[in-house]
């Protein structure tokens, strides 16, 4: 037996062995790795895919991470705040269309103005789309940035069970060369500590490809995962925005697309690996990179697509990375080409369901 295939038998991953599944790049080997997390979705997930209806419903950010086309400092961004009754639609057509959940992501601010609006979002969405098909109402998840715990206990006592914070790479050292001093590894860790304690299922995850990550790197970030005991994880390559700090990297990225792209799926399949039972997004930007990503990312072991609701007015300006996909699509062109790219792959979508990979007491 070849050392991948004793690997891939293992329950119980070491770091060493997580090394070695990431820097697999012979076609068999990877098709092997590929089988073997599948498997272990199927086991302990099933074939069904998950659909978050997605909202970006502002670009304002007070943040300036270095490599986000949304920061604060690009001026060239025209900025937006989409209106409660906007949301509110998409929430709805969410729930008609049988999407068990919703997730409202958008730029960081922690002003009161910002976070009672969502505050009172979230309790009304709650309120319109409960129904006997649904009888919690949406599930929403929260991608809203560092917030303090008075805030995030707000969100979550307003209906909000779920909550996205990326920690982008779990090296320290990495964290500080890819954001201002503002902003801390330790502080976003913290943030992570302090959704678990209040009750959300919280998600992270990292981008994939930054410069001067390493395999170790990469594997150090399946086991931060493992340590602090996630139950999403939502990742996927790192691309070049022209107007951000990171653009002189530009060049350097033109050949190396495809193999961020590779280790986008190898990330994938070996977090399931070592995970087995928590939700995996198949990303919007493996499809930034091939029109078939997402489908990709589905067979490597994701099951969780998150399908646009962004007015179609507004995804121009939500723009963190270049050649995002699908920005002239409405909600319901998007709905028809996702259903048809899950099936293409032999799974299927669930119709009214959160599902989460553990219940939340939610009142
Ligand atoms: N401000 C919110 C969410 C918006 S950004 C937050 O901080 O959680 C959502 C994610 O987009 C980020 O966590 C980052 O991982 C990803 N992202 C930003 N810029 C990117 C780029 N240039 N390439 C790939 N992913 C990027």
């Amino acid at each position: 037996m070849n050392s991948i295939a004793s690997i891939l038998k293992k329950d119980e991953f070491t770091s060493e062995d997580i090394v070695k599944l990431l820097s697999i790049s012979e076609p068999e080997s990877l098709e092997e790795l590929r089988i073997a997390a599948e498997k272990v979705l199927l086991k302990y997930r099933g074939p069904s895919v998950y659909f978050r209806g997605l909202v970006e419903f502002s670009n304002i950010c007070t943040s300036d991470c270095y490599y986000c086309g949304i920061r604060k400092s690009n001026s060239q961004v025209k900025r937006y705040l989409i209106s409660k009754e906007q949301i509110i639609d998409g929430a709805l057509w969410c729930a008609q269309q049988g999407y068990g959940s919703i997730v409202l992501q958008s730029g960081e601010r922690q002003d009161s103005a910002f976070t009672d609006f969502i505050t009172d979002t979230v309790r009304t969405i709650k309120n319109v789309t409960r129904s006997e098909n649904l009888p919690g109402g949406l599930g929403i998840t929260l991608c809203v940035g560092e917030q303090t715990r008075q805030t995030y206990q707000k969100f979550f006592d307003a209906g909000a069970h779920r909550y996205l914070l990326r920690i982008e790479t779990s090296d320290k050292e990495l964290f500080s060369s890819i954001h201002p001093p503002a902003q801390t590894f330790d502080s976003r860790v913290k943030c992570l500590q302090t959704l678990k304690e209040i009750g959300f299922l919280v998600g992270t995850g990292v981008m994939i490809g930054l410069p001067g990550q390493t395999p170790e790197h990469l594997a150090n970030d399946i086991l931060f995962f493992k340590n602090i005991g996630v139950d999403m994880i939502g990742m996927g390559p790192f691309i070049v925005h022209e107007q951000t700090p990171f653009s002189i990297y530009k060049d350097e990225q033109e050949g190396q697309l495809e193999s961020h792209f590779l280790n986008s799926l190898k990330m994938i399949a070996v977090t399931r690996m070592v995970l087995k039972d928590i939700n995996i997004a198949a990303t919007t930007a493996l499809q930034a990179l091939k029109h078939d990503g997402r489908e990709m990312g589905l067979k490597f072991g994701a099951n969780v697509v998150m399908p646009q609701l962004t007015p179609t007015e507004f995804k121009k300006q939500y723009m963190l990375y270049e050649g995002k996909p699908c920005i002239d699509e409405n909600a319901e062109q998007c709905k028809g080409c996702l259903s048809r790219r899950i099936q293409s792959v032999g799974r299927s979508v669930a119709i009214n369901l959160w599902g989460d990979r553990r219940a939340v007491h939610k009142v």
